[in-house]
């Protein structure tokens, strides 16, 4: 598929500091998390992707366009949510959205219909017309999102979407996220640090570090365990049970919620659980094909960033 934002060898300096280290990410179609500890680099590249900063080497495509030339071209068809507040006090919701709608070069009436629009599928009612110094998080959180969308880009940018949300608001800003990749084709790029954001909508995962992409994966690949392995919760005699695996040539090691991972379980494998719970008179409570989990390949991904650095 060809990659919408096509980056090749991205150095960015701030002075001495070097934020991004010779950065090569295609970005496709889809929803894409961007992770990566703080000071990694992410809103820097999300800078650069907007044209907002001057790269010191490297080039790069956005949505068609040349890095460096077309910044305007390439702004108008990017939608961004930046992590901040950013509104004008003293504006209602609907004034804050109609403007960023004005901004973007929509007529006054258009751009008044879209905010109506936009804000109606944010679940926003009347409270479009209070003052946005009154509204709570969750609020300011709708009309920022409002007003990055009003303009119908095609590339949507989200720094730290669901910071500050309770946990309804949360699953409610990641389903819109997830209907506009699905129903309105519109691609999107999430900086986070909440990995189950990452695991709950994206299709694909980047990790930066040190200024560098440390990984690029599709999650159904990240999800996928590198050798068979069963998840399993037992009860009753585990340390024979564990021997005894051992002693087939199984391997299990314990994760943090108490279940054992047992690698290298292949189908003939699978009546070897059952003969040793027996054996061992342990009862196997319930049993799956395990997921590797997003936490330890982000810290694994990091860690190997961090030595190859020092
Ligand atoms: P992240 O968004 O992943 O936290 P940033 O892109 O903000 O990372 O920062 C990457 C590095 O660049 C950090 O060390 C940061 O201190 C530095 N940096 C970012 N912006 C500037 C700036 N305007 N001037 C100097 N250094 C900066």
């Amino acid at each position: 598929m060809h990659p919408l934002i096509s980056l090749r060898n991205i150095t960015k300096n701030y002075r001495d500091m070097r934020a991004l280290n010779g950065v090569n990410l295609d970005i496709s179609s889809g929803i894409t998390g961007l992770l990566g500890p703080n000071g990694a680099g992410k809103s820097t590249l999300i800078k650069v992707v907007l044209g907002l900063v001057r790269v010191t080497s490297g080039s790069g495509v956005i949505l068609g366009h040349r890095l460096g030339r077309d910044g305007r071209a390439i702004r108008n068809r990017i939608g961004f949510m930046p992590e901040d507040d950013c509104y004008i006090p003293g504006l209602t919701g609907i004034e804050v959205v109609q403007f960023a709608a004005a901004l973007s070069g929509l007529p006054l009436v258009e751009g008044l219909r879209r905010s109506h629009e936009i804000l109606d599928f944010c679940g926003m009612k009347q409270e479009r017309y209070r003052q946005i110094d009154t509204y709570s998080t969750g609020m300011r959180q709708k009309i920022k999102f409002a007003a990055a969308i009003v303009h119908d880009p095609d590339f949507l940018i989200f720094d730290e979407p669901t910071s500050g949300l309770d946990p309804e608001e949360r699953e409610n800003l990641l389903n819109r996220i997830r209907i506009l990749a699905d129903d309105s084709n519109k691609s999107v790029l999430i900086s986070t640090h909440i990995l189950p954001d990452v695991q709950a909508i994206c299709d694909h995962a980047v990790i930066l570090s040190h200024g560098q992409v440390v990984l690029n994966e599709d999650l159904s690949a990240l999800n996928r365990p590198t050798s068979p392995t069963i998840s399993l919760r037992i009860q009753g005699h585990e340390d024979q049970f564990i021997r005894s695996l051992g002693r087939a040539g199984l391997t299990a090691e314990q994760s943090a919620d108490l279940t054992w991972q047992i690698s290298g379980v292949s189908s003939a494998m699978a009546q070897r659980l059952w003969l040793s719970a027996r054996e061992t008179n342990t009862t196997i409570l319930s049993m799956q094909p395990a997921r590797n989990d997003l936490e330890s390949i982000f810290i694994q991904a990091v860690k190997e960033s961090e030595n190859a650095n020092s």
